[in-house]
Order: structure tokens, then sequence, then C-alpha cells
């Protein structure tokens, strides 16, 4: 199991008996609660664990899902350079790349064979800023910018394939998000942090101008005014302390009782990795992630809490246990290219690890069933696939049985 030693309690921590004497089953516990349950002691954890299951339980009883993707690294050039960063490249590195329509048809079109639903595009921030060799590739291929690229790209795989686009491209004005949801029923953007002092000089956001959280909350906030379903959520282990977590939580929490647009809310932890900056930073302990999860499962009890699985392996089905009800994008075809070097667990494995814990694994679309009457102004092709890629309750619909 997830090894709960090392997690961060505080000398003096806030008796957390006081506080889970108050919760309400469903009722979101207050920005105090979580700033004490957040550090809560080792001897705690259990019964934080248990009210954050009793929350999910009622949210979305018996089960936890998936949504079954491709991932297309349109571009892995970026003009940010965040720490922790794998993905990124300058255009002189090896491995530098920009796909071409044809590589992304062709992933696409892999994994409509193999029953995944959404094509996950996830790309560096504005690159053509920075490095003139990505204006000269876009003029090549006919655009003005990466976003003008990722737009053509998003409408082909929606007329080409069965597949639904779930854009990823990091900040976006309002009308760009209006732009890419005619042809993707969901996007996101990870707040990551509302700490702006990572921002200063060897902090993880160091010359990432796109990390600005208050620019982050603000593109959040613009597909909320246009009810478009959206996916964040909060990185731990970058240089933040416990009670920055709660912050960023309760900043994605106003939000959505403004908009009422997050479909899902995605605890992801910091992995590190040899190449870069970061390489001698610890990673969280389990027992952090294992509190982050519950305590965003209690502020947020009715919104859909993600993990990943494979940052958390061996051990991952312990997320279960601290109340997340969505494993995430699982690819049966392409690797995790912002973690390659923690590969995606096998399909049958989620499975039976999740009915394991009693519940049962559930593909869902890159757009949840609840948000899926909110979709009803898009354009008539994006309705058309929406349609029929559901079944009756908003999943998946499973056309044959397929083996990842
Ligand atoms: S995390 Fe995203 S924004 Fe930051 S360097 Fe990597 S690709 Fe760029």
């Amino acid at each position: 199991m997830i090894s709960i030693s090392s997690a961060p309690v505080l000398e003096s921590a806030q008796d957390c008996g006081d506080i889970f004497a108050h919760i309400r089953t469903g009722i979101p516990i207050s920005r105090e609660a979580a700033l004490g349950l957040i550090r809560c002691t080792d001897d705690d954890l259990p019964a934080l664990l248990a009210a954050a299951r009793r929350a999910r339980d009622q949210f979305k009883p018996g089960m936890i899902t998936y949504s079954r993707k491709v991932f297309l690294p349109l571009t892995n050039l970026c003009r940010d350079y965040c720490g922790y960063c794998t993905f990124r490249r300058d255009p002189a590195q090896a491995g530098a790349h920009t796909m071409t329509p044809d590589e992304v048809l062709g992933i696409a079109r892999a994994g409509e064979k193999l029953g995944c639903t959404e094509a996950l595009f996830s790309l560096g921030d504005k690159p053509e800023l920075l490095f003139p060799e990505m204006r000269d590739t876009l003029r090549y291929l006919g655009y003005k910018s990466t976003l003008h690229y990722l737009e053509a790209m998003c409408e082909l795989i929606l007329r080409e394939t069965a597949l639904l686009p779930h854009p990823n491209p990091g900040l976006l004005s309002a009308e760009w998000i209006e732009r890419l949801c005619a042809f993707s029923p969901s996007m996101g953007l990870m707040l990551e942090t509302t700490n702006a002092r990572l921002l200063a000089p060897g902090a993880a956001h160091d010359n990432a101008p796109d990390k600005v959280p208050a620019k982050r909350l603000r593109t959040i906030e613009e597909a909320g005014k246009q009810r478009v379903p959206f996916t964040t959520g909060l990185l731990i282990g970058i240089g933040e302390t416990p009670e920055d977590r709660v912050e960023t939580l309760l900043a994605i929490r106003g939000l959505h009782q403004r908009y009422g647009h997050i479909q899902e809310v995605i605890v992801q932890n910091f992995r590190v990795k040899p190449t870069i900056p970061m390489a001698n930073a610890p990673e969280p302990a389990g027992g952090e992630m294992l509190r982050a999860v519950a305590v965003a499962r209690l502020l947020m009890p009715n919104v859909n809490i993600q993990a990943p699985p494979n940052l958390n392996a061996p051990y991952y089905e312990d997320l279960i246990d601290a109340g997340i009800n969505d494993w995430g994008g699982i690819s049966p075809l392409t690797p995790d290219y912002i973690n390659p070097e923690k590969p995606w667990p096998h399909l049958e494995q989620l499975r039976v690890r999740t009915e394991a814990k009693g519940l049962q694994l559930r593909q869902r679309l890159p757009v949840y069933p609840e948000f899926l009457s909110s979709l009803e102004a898009r354009p008539a092709l994006l309705k058309h696939r929406l349609e029929s890629a559901r079944d009756a309750a908003g999943f998946a619909l499973q056309k044959e049985s397929r083996v990842a």
C-alpha cells in the first residue's frame, strides 16, 4: 500500500477529531477544516480517508470511471521552461517534433480501432512566440499560429473519426475558447497552484510566463462564462506548501460555485526525473497525496476527483480509499508523453484492482455524463458525434468487447 510515513504533520496540528465531528457527508467542508485536515497526523489519516470515501460513495456510488484515449502531442515545442517538465523541447533539441496532420489522423484511427473515444491534444504553450523555427513550421503547414493549427486538427478528428477532441493547449482567450469548443465537447488547463512565489528565480515556474496563477484562473473563468465543461487540477510537490494546496482547491471551488463548469479536478503528484531542473527535488510522500485527494473530495464532494494511476504505481488502488472517482485518461495505444517513464496500467489490471475495491470500472467520454446537457447549443457535427459515442446514461457506448 501507499506509505503514509513522512507526511507533513504540524507540531501543533489542529484537533482533527473536532473537525471530523462536524463533517456532514455531501456538504463541502470549510477552508479552516481543510487547512486542519491537510496536515492531519498519521493517526487521524484513516478517519480522513473514511470521510472522503463516504462522500465519494454518496456522489457516485459503485463505480470508478476512466476515459480511453489517444494522446496526441501536437507539438512539444514550448515557450515555457517549467522545472519539472520532460515534455518540452527547444527546436534544436533531440526529440523536438510537431505532428503532421497525417500523423494525427493515423494515431486517431488506430485508437478508434481499440475503442478509444477521446483524442487528447497536449502541447506546448505558444512556441511560435519564441521560436522562428515554429513560425516556419506553421507557415509550411498553412496556419497562423499553434492555436489555429490545433483548431484545424480538432476539426479533422471530429470530421474523420469517431473520437472526441479534448484540447489542453495552455492559456486561452475568450475568443479561442469559443473557437475550440465548436469542435470539442470539453477542454482543460491545470491550474497547478495559486502560489505565485513559484515564479521566483530558481522555483518551479521560473521562466514560465504562462504559469502566472492569475492568468490561468482567468482562462478557467472564461470557460465558465461560456459553460464549457472544464478539466483542471493541482500539482503537488512542486515547491508549494500543503496550505497552498488547500488555497488552490478553494480557487477551483470558487470558480465552480460561480459557473458550475468544473467537470473534474485532477490531483497530480510530481515525479522526479534525472534530466529536469528539479532532478534533486523530493517527490511528495504517499501520505501527502492521500491527504490532498481526500481534502479535495471533502471540499468538493459533488465534483469528479481524479488521480493518475501511472504516477502512483504500484499501489495506485489506494487512491480509491482516498475518495477519487476517476482514473483519468488511459491509453491502450500511446504513451504518457508527459511522464514517459511511467506507463499507464493495462486496462485489464485497472479493472481487476478497481473491482477488488468493490467498484465497477466504467468507460466515460472526455465529457462527463452530467455535463452533456450543457452542450445543446454546440454545432450539429459535434452533437451528432456525441450522440453516436454515448450510451443512454451518458457513458461511452460499448460497441464491442475489446481487450487493450
Ligand atoms: S509543463 Fe507545459 S507549459 Fe511547462 S514547459 Fe512543459 S509543456 Fe511547457
